[in-house]
């Protein structure tokens, strides 16, 4: 197991286990040997107990039988999988097993229904026509993949890699950076309604910890920074939309849903799951500091002297004379208190934009996760310059650097929590 999470993307929370014939004894065994491992487990026409084969498959020979009645069967009881039900049962995990009514393990199946049923075992039994054979394998383990989806409800772990041109564009030179840096991509699914939204997950294991989102996929320098800032360690989130800002693309013609994935974290709007996921997967908490990174459309409405007729907003330094670069700070107080007063002046020293978000708790708030963050006392510092123009390396170069230059600052100032 070892190889395979090194290989593929596995989260081991949701690892299932599942097997056919001697296979499925194997399985349901390993499943009993080790509970903890998986989430749940399933053998189809499973060779359940090993006392209906003892003269097959050399069992006498590995289990070392003697042919003393009283010692074979507590040999066979010991290493088959109803001699170990007991432990199915305490893990209390529900299984799924299956046998077709022509098989030659039919009864042995049925006993171990009992068995299910007597020991509290909570299990899935599918008994159907058919015998041992790969027709009834290909039927059964369907209900098997079923039966295991059932169980993760809203998420699961895609292993099968999409195209993605962030990753991809070869201006950007990101496919190279992850690969030469070692850093490791995991793909959360998580469905709302018949909409599937992607959520790539990087991370590289390194002495620095921190954490990184964007969730705008039009934003390019934003993922690059994201991707560079976590060379020596940390955790780098980014929702994947098709290289687009909005929710359009997903199940619906252009137009038709309009989401700014940025405003959705609030419990009542219809992408909650999407954002809640997020919020799981950042392992936001008081403790650690979440980076946001965005990038605004150059030549846009997101600048300085905008914002700051923005209601609750304040242009705390204006320093650097590109208005579309700053670093935004949520707080739930009118003011900076004293720490955060001492942050903002190291970053004006640096000559950064800075712009101050007071949060007021009452006020319902605008389904940003600044907002979500400020609220549930998450530190959050979001760092924003002017987009560069996709496809031209120098200008995305100028952006990318732009935007690592603030983080750079921000790190420096070694915000203890
Ligand atoms: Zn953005």
């Amino acid at each position: 197991m070892p190889l395979i999470s090194e290989k593929y993307p596995v989260d081991k929370n949701d690892l299932f286990i599942t097997g056919l014939s001697m296979g499925g004894h194997g399985a349901l065994y390993l499943f009993e040997q080790k509970p903890g491992l998986f989430r749940s487990a399933g053998s189809t026409s499973g060779v359940l107990d090993l006392s209906s084969s003892r003269n097959r498959y050399r069992i006498k020979n590995l289990l070392g039988l003697t042919g003393n009645a009283k010692s074979d069967s507590l040999l066979l009881m010991k290493y088959s999988v109803i001699g170990n039900i007991r432990k199915i049962a305490a893990s209390g995990k529900e299984i799924i097993f299956s046998c077709g009514t022509e098989d030659p393990f039919y009864q042995v199946n049925n006993a171990f229904r009992k068995a299910c049923d007597q020991s509290g075992v909570k299990a899935i039994y599918i008994s159907a026509p058919g015998t041992h054979n790969y027709a009834f394998w290909h039927f059964s383990i369907k209900y098997h993949f079923d039966f295991f989806k059932s169980l993760v409800p809203d998420s699961s772990v895609l292993t099968k890699k999409i195209a993605d041109a962030d990753i991809l564009s070869p201006t950007r030179k990101n496919a190279r950076f992850i690969k030469n840096h070692g850093i490791k991509l995991q793909q959360v699914a998580v469905d709302v309604g018949d909409k599937r939204f992607i959520i790539n997950v990087f991370t590289k294991k390194g002495k620095q910890k921190q954490k990184f989102i964007v969730v705008h996929d039009s934003e390019d320098a934003a993922f690059d920074t994201g991707l560079r800032a976590i060379k020596h360690g940390g955790t780098f989130i980014a929702l994947e939309n098709n290289e687009n800002r909005s929710f359009y693309s997903y199940g619906s013609p252009k137009g038709s849903v309009h989401q700014d994935p940025n405003r959705m974290f609030n419990k009542d709007n219809p992408y909650w799951p999407v954002a809640q996921k997020i919020i799981e997967l950042l392992k936001a908490s008081p403790k650690e500091l979440i980076f946001a990174l965005h990038n605004n459309k150059p030549g846009g409405n997101f600048i300085l002297d905008t914002i700051a007729t923005w209601k609750n907003i304040s242009i705390l330094s204006d320093k650097d004379p590109d208005k579309r670069s700053l670093i935004w700070i949520p707080f739930s107080q009118p003011e900076p208190d004293q720490k955060l007063a001492k942050e903002i002046s190291f970053y004006k020293k640096k000559g950064m934009n800075v712009v101050y978000e007071y949060v007021p708790q009452s006020e319902r708030g605008d389904g940003s996760l600044s907002v979500y963050s400020s609220r549930h006392n998450i530190p959050y510092r979001n760092i924003e310059v002017e987009a560069g123009v996709r496809g031209d390396r120098k200008s995305e170069l100028k952006s990318r650097r732009k935007q690592l230059k603030y983080l750079k600052a921000v790190r420096d100032f070694g915000i203890i929590l």
